[in-house]
């Protein structure tokens, strides 16, 4: 006997169907003599649905009747599947996050978890061979007591937080894919599947755009040692596959230089042309955007021929772009620059892999290749088990096959 958390995605729960092909999986760890927990998202577009009732009823809404907004999907889709098990004749009970409750911060639209109590859950485990089918993405601000929400693709997730606190054997997040890839199998028909990911790795791909998983279930995993596991829900419920394992780096027998590819549509960039080169100018640029909240990523400064100006580049997430844009232009009397411009049609490709920490030259490689493509780089970061690069956006699926293939990624 086991104790599970099974993680359903939005693609998984689409419809009534697809909720009973969900319930077959379960009931069969059930039927294996397993203690199972459920954590299901929204059925597939609902939340964006939400996201956009919101918006259009107020561009500056509430945060926090934003959340009670968005989190109503996963109240659904959770005694949906809860009335299907209990319709194969299994004992199941749907629980909000209010009601176990997991317990987060303030920050509505992306909070965090900071405690759940899973001992009702795990009593009816023992007394009622019961399952519990809990609504991802939510939980309950922990002072206030209101709804919040734990930022898009947060049943993820729930699912690792909750596998944490029950003490589960494992956690199996089930998806429309049969594991983690190379790369987006959707964007590189060649890419592999992977039976073993490195957290570390796996952190990186998922900050870096492979939406497979939330970068937060992935810390979580990491930090509680959960034994996760992504695999598809599309595969006969008899009968599944085991999928991706993410594990410790010295559970990973063949190592490659570089493990996956990925790309982040979600980027904007802004130059400032002939900025005065003296002390103080970073400053003057980044605190204020650091005061706003922004994230900076990527940043290049380039001297200009007269040596005594430069132009600094920057990128910071296109949902911010309009507010630094404004930040900039208002700093304008302290920064010193001559012009500004910017950019949202571009994006960011990344090649991961921890093997990168002992071999030199490998992005040196890839700049070649794209080079090769005709595709012109806006700018570069490195880091340890990574490199970025920024390109137009019109060259993504070229350059992401290119360094696929660069990188001996492609399916034989
Ligand atoms: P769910 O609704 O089940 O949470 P998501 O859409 O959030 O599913 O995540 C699954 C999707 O992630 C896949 O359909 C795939 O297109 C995408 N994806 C991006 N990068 C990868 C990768 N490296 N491996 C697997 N899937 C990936
Ligand atoms: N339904 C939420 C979203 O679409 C959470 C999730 O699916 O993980 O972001
Ligand atoms: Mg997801």
């Amino acid at each position: 006997m086991a104790r599970l958390v099974m993680k359903f995605g939005g693609t998984s729960v689409a419809n009534i169907e697809r909720i009973r092909n969900v319930a077959r999986h379960v009931k069969r760890e059930v039927d294996a003599g397993n203690e199972v927990a459920v954590v299901v998202s929204a059925m597939s577009g609902k939340t964006n649905e939400l996201v956009a009732w919101c918006r259009d009823a107020s561009a500056l809404h509430d945060a926090r009747e934003y959340d009670a907004v968005v989190a109503s999907g996963e109240q659904v889709t959770s005694g949906l599947l809860a009335i299907a098990l209990q319709d194969m004749g299994i004992q199941a009970r749907s629980w909000q996050g209010w009601q176990i409750p997991i317990l987060t911060s303030d920050a509505h639209g992306s909070a965090r978890i900071e405690g759940i109590d899973g001992s009702e859950i795990v009593r009816r485990f023992k007394e009622r061979q019961e399952v519990a089918v809990i609504a991802g993405f939510q939980g309950m601000h922990k002072e206030t007591g209101r709804i919040s929400t734990l930022g898009r693709g947060g049943s993820d997730t729930s699912a690792v937080a909750i596998a944490a606190a029950i003490h589960a054997d494992r956690c199996d997040i089930y998806t429309d894919v049969d594991g983690v890839y190379t790369t987006d199998p959707r964007v590189v028909p060649k890419a592999r599947r992977l039976d073993r990911v490195a957290f570390e790795e796996m952190l990186e791909m998922a900050s870096l755009g492979a939406k497979v998983l939330q970068v937060r279930s992935v810390e979580m995993a990491m930090v509680h040692k959960v034994k996760t596991y992504v695999r598809s829900s599309f595969d006969d419920p008899a009968h599944p596959n085991e999928g991706t394992l993410i594990c410790d780096e010295e559970d990973i027998v063949e190592q490659q230089v570089v493990t996956g590819i990925a790309f982040a549509r979600d980027e904007a960039q802004l130059t400032l042309r002939g900025v005065a080169d003296k002390p103080g100018v970073a400053a003057a640029i980044f605190v204020p955007l650091a005061d706003a909240n922004i994230n900076v990523d990527m940043i290049i400064q380039v001297i200009s021929d007269d040596a005594k100006t430069t132009d600094i580049t920057f990128t910071v997430p296109e949902a911010d772009y309009n507010r630094a844009k404004t930040l900039i232009e208002s700093a304008r009397d302290k920064i010193h620059y001559q012009s500004l411009q910017g950019a949202t049609d571009v994006v960011k490709v990344s090649a991961i892999g921890i093997g990168m920490r002992s071999h030199a030259g490998v992005a040196a490689k890839a700049f070649k290749a794209l080079a090769e493509k005709g595709i012109n780089i806006r700018a570069i970061t490195t880091s340890e088990i990574k490199f970025s690069v920024l390109i137009d956006a019109e060259y993504t699926e070229l350059a992401v096959r290119t360094l696929h293939a660069l990188y001996g990624l492609d399916k034989a």
